[in-house]
C-alpha cells in the first residue's frame, strides 16, 4: 500500500530537502521565476518526461504516462517567492535581496519533484499526470494566467489537485474538506470629491474627509447586518488618503479596501451594500463620489467526490485521526481557485507546525518545515495511485 512509498520516500528526503534549500537560497518574485522553472524543468527532464515550458511565461507542466488508460490527472505547485527581505540566518537563506520565499513555495516545489521522480520510477498508476509548476501565486493570478491560455485544453486532465504547507497545523497533519475552502477576494477604490476650503469655514466647503468617514462606519454594518450570520465575509478599508495639511479642508479623499467571502452569493450581497453606501452617504452630504470594484479572485471550491479521494489518500498516508474534516476555512485567498474552476479537484492544507512568532507564513523568518517533506509527496503518489488505480 502506501507503506513502501512513505518508505522509499522518507530515504529522498535528503535529496528533497537540497532542492528546497538551493530553491529557497534563489527566490524569484512573480512571474519571474526563470531559475526556478529552469531547475524544476531540467529534474522533470532527467526523469524522462516530456515537459513544456512557457505557458504564463515561466509556468511548466510535465506530462508522466502508464498503462493505456484514458484517465488524467493534474498536480499543481506554485513556484514564486514574496518581496519581502529575508530576516533569518539560515545557511540557505535567500541571496536574493528583497526577494524570499516566505510562503514555502520551495517546500511545494520539493514535495512535487519528490512525487514526480517516485512516481516516474515506481508508480503503479493507469493513465496520465500532469505536474504543473506555476507562476505568480501571490497576488498576480498566475494560475488565472495559465488557465487562460489553454492549460487544460493543451494538457488535458481530468480533475486538479493543490497543496499549501499550514503553520497552524501539526506537521503531518492534513486537512480536507469539501466546499469552500479559501475566500474569494475583491478589491474596492472610492474617491469622494466635495469642496476643499478654510479649515474655518466649512459651512463654505463640502467635506470629503466627514463623508469617507461616514462610509468607512457604513461598511462596517454590511457584514452586520446585510450579511446572514451565518455566512463569513470581511470588509476591510486599509488605505485612506487625502489633504496636506492642518487648516484646509481638501477637495478630494481617496480610500481603497477588500473584501472576501466565500459564496457567490455573498459577495453580490457584499459588493451590492459597498456600492449603496458610497453613493448613499455621498449623496447625503452633497459630495461626489467614483467606486471601481473589481473581484479578483473566486473562491476555492472543493468538489466532494474530488475531496473523497483526496481524504483517502490522506488517510493512507497520515492516517485518519491525522486527516481533519473539520478545519475551518480561511479568509485568505489562493489563484488555484481559477484551476477548480475549470475542473474538478481538491486543494488541501499540509500541517507545517506551529504558527506562533515567526512560523507564520509570509513573516521574514519562516521557513518551510523539511520534515513534512516526505509527508507531502507521499500524499501526492497515494493521491495518483487512488485517482488512476491499476484496473
Ligand atoms: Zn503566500
Ligand atoms: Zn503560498
Amino acid at each position: 500500500m502506501a507503506q513502501d512509498h512513505i518508505e522509499r520516500l522518507a530515504r529522498l528526503h535528503a535529496e528533497m530537502a537540497a532542492w528546497r534549500h538551493d530553491l529557497h537560497a534563489h527566490p524569484e518574485t512573480a512571474f519571474r521565476e526563470h531559475r526556478t522553472s529552469e531547475r524544476a524543468a531540467g529534474i522533470l527532464a532527467g526523469l524522462g518526461m516530456e515537459v513544456h515550458r512557457g505557458l504564463a511565461g515561466t509556468g511548466v507542466v510535465a506530462t508522466l504516462r502508464r498503462g493505456g488508460g484514458g484517465r488524467s490527472i493534474a498536480l499543481r505547485a506554485d513556484m514564486d517567492g514574496l518581496p519581502v527581505q529575508e530576516a533569518s540566518e539560515l545557511p540557505y537563506r535567500s541571496q536574493i535581496p528583497n526577494a524570499m520565499h516566505a510562503c514555502g513555495h520551495d517546500g511545494h516545489m520539493a514535495m512535487l519533484l519528490g512525487a514526480a521522480r517516485e512516481l516516474a520510477e515506481r508508480g503503479r498508476f493507469d493513465g496520465t499526470v500532469r505536474f504543473i509548476f506555476q507562476p505568480a501565486e501571490e497576488n498576480e493570478g498566475g494560475g488565472r494566467v495559465m488557465v487562460e491560455e489553454g492549460l487544460f485544453d493543451r494538457f488535458p486532465a481530468d480533475a486538479v489537485f493543490g497543496l499549501h504547507n499550514w503553520p497552524g497545523a501539526d506537521a503531518g497533519q492534513i486537512a480536507v474538506r469539501p466546499g469552500p475552502v479559501m475566500a474569494a477576494f475583491d478589491v474596492f477604490e472610492v474617491r469622494v470629491r466635495g469642496r476643499g476650503a478654510h479649515g474655518a469655514t466649512p459651512h463654505l466647503a463640502i467635506d470629503p474627509v466627514v463623508a469617507a468617514a461616514q462610509m468607512i462606519g457604513g461598511f462596517q454594518t454590511i457584514v452586520s447586518r446585510n450579511v446572514s450570520p451565518v455566512e463569513a465575509a470581511v470588509v476591510s478599508v486599509t488605505q485612506l488618503q487625502g489633504g496636506d495639511t492642518w487648516n484646509v479642508i481638501p477637495e478630494e479623499v481617496r480610500l481603497r479596501g477588500s473584501a472576501r467571502h466565500l459564496r457567490p452569493e455573498v459577495g453580490r450581497v457584499v459588493e451590492e451594500g459597498v456600492r449603496r453606501v458610497v453613493a448613499g452617504v455621498a449623496s447625503a452630504f452633497g459630495a461626489a463620489a467614483e467606486i471601481e470594484y473589481r473581484n479578483r479572485y473566486p473562491a476555492t471550491v472543493n468538489e466532494p467526490a474530488a475531496t473523497a479521494l483526496a481524504a483517502r489518500a490522506a488517510a493512507d498516508v497520515v492516517g485518519r485521526e491525522r486527516t481533519l474534516a473539520d478545519e475551518p476555512p480561511s479568509l485568505a485567498s489562493e489563484d488555484f481557485a481559477f484551476m477548480l474552476q475549470a475542473r474538478p479537484g481538491c486543494y488541501v492544507w499540509l500541517g507545517n507546525g506551529p504558527a506562533d512568532g515567526d512560523r507564520s507564513l509570509h513573516s521574514p523568518r519562516y521557513d518551510f518545515n523539511d520534515a513534512i517533506l516526505p509527508v507531502g509527496a507521499a500524499y501526492w503518489v497515494r493521491l495518483v495511485e487512488t485517482v488512476l488505480s491499476l484496473p
